[in-house]
């Protein structure tokens, strides 16, 4: 029988693959990336060997095509197991796809091989030191020089920024006036001379990390431009309404990961003679979370499920998007709690409330969110920003 009506016998039977990996191979060193803050590259490779990575890009790409549900039910098991690691899905998918329907042939079907592969890591950079919730009005500055284009400025918070391969850089070639109708997109390979980065210390997701990428006089090809010029913004940035979804089932799989935990911890540890369990005050809370995570699951793959067949679902990606994550936390916060102290030592409930919060702000804030939703339900009209 199906478990709902999102995922078929064949996504189960993915699914089922993706854990097996997951829990044998990448568990295992989910609380030792967090303290050296490096990625695995071959544990990388083993994921791509096995299908696991961008298993939705089309055949005609060197993919399987298996569909953006695919993609979920496989990013929901490595995320189980190890939220930063599973950063490396969610940046092939939503990379992977800008690449495949925006970029030229010859230069992107190289990349999105090493991509499948598992060989390579590709960023995204918008955000900039002067802010990230107004992305339309950024100024990295991108001027054509014959068939090159040059880059000069700064990137920051961009995850994987000092690990990456290659990025996908959102620059300003319109006026300082032009907004969203001025940018260009860019696929800039990270060795590329010019290009330095830094590393920040984060809270959380410290295995995949964060940092600026700083350009200096950097120059790419014409080739290398993803979409038309000007254009970058309107075109390119559809494709994170796919990475919200995915977002949202990556923290509610940690919070799935925490809850299956602590219902396991509540029926062992005792307290007043009896197992915690045996207390309502205990189990209510809990329920009331395990209730509210099913139900904004199913709002992820209702996401996906919608982009599968073509249909709007920006809504249904702003909504998995700023519930996802914040109901993630709270949901970890009270597992943490449940633990007692042992909670609050170094270990995996406090990784995951770390590695959750980062996406109450990657990716766009709780506000930004609830704007797109405002929109689409209002009318762009009425919600102009
Ligand atoms: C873990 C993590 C990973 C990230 N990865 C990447 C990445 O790979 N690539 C990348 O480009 N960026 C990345 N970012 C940056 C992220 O996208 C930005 O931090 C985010 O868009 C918010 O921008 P800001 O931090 O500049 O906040 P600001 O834009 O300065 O906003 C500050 C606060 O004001 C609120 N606010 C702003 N405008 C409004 C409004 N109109 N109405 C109501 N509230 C508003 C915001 O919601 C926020 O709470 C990452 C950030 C984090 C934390």
């Amino acid at each position: 029988m199906q478990a709902n009506p999102y995922i078929t016998e064949d996504l189960q039977a993915l699914a089922d693959a993706a854990r097996r990996f997951a829990q044998q191979r990448v568990a295992p060193g989910f609380l030792e990336r967090d303290r050296s803050r490096e990625l695995d590259r071959a544990l990388l490779r083993e994921m791509g060997s096995l299908g696991l990575i961008l298993p939705e890009l089309p055949e005609a790409f060197g993919g399987l095509g298996l569909g953006c549900l695919a993609a979920g039910v496989i990013h929901e098991e490595i995320a189980r197991a190890d939220l930063s690691f599973s950063y490396l899905n969610l940046l092939a998918s939503l990379n992977g796809q800008i690449l495949a329907r925006y970029g030229e042939p010859g230069v992107v079907q190289p990349w999105l091989e090493r991509l499948l592969a598992g060989e390579a890591i590709c960023a995204i950079a918008l955000t900039e030191p002067r802010g990230g919730s107004d992305a339309a009005r950024l100024g990295l500055r991108v001027e054509r020089d014959g068939d090159t284009y040059v880059i000069n400025g700064e990137k920051t918070s961009i995850s994987a920024a000092d690990q990456a391969d290659i990025c996908v850089v959102f620059g300003r070639t319109g006026t300082p006036e032009s907004g969203a109708h001025g940018v260009t997109a860019l696929l800039v390979p990270m060795d590329a001379p010019g290009i330095t980065t830094s590393r920040f210390d984060c809270h959380g997701q410290r295995a995949i990390g964060r940092g600026s990428i700083f350009f200096e006089n950097v120059r790419v090809p014409v080739s290398h431009r993803l979409g038309d010029e000007n254009r970058g913004f309107v075109q390119v940035m559809q494709g994170f309404d796919f990475s919200r979804s995915l977002i949202g089932l990556q923290c509610l799989a940690v919070a799935r990961a925490a809850l299956d935990e602590t219902w396991s911890y509540i029926t062992e540890r005792q307290a007043f003679g009896q197992p915690l369990a045996a207390f309502q005050g205990v189990t209510h809370p809990l329920a009331a979370y395990d209730t509210e995570v099913e139900g904004a699951r199913l709002l992820c793959l209702q996401g996906l499920w919608l982009k599968d067949r073509g249909l709007p679902h920006s809504a249904e990606a702003g909504m998995a998007k700023w519930w996802g994550p914040k109901l993630a936390y709270d949901v970890i916060h009270q597992c943490l709690l449940s633990h007692g102290h042992g909670g609050y030592d170094r270990g995996p409930m406090e990784q995951r409330l770390r590695d959750v919060l980062g996406f109450q702000i990657g990716d766009g804030t709780a506000q930004i969110m609830k704007t797109i939703i405002a929109r689409t339900r209002a009318g762009r009209r009425f919600v102009p920003v």
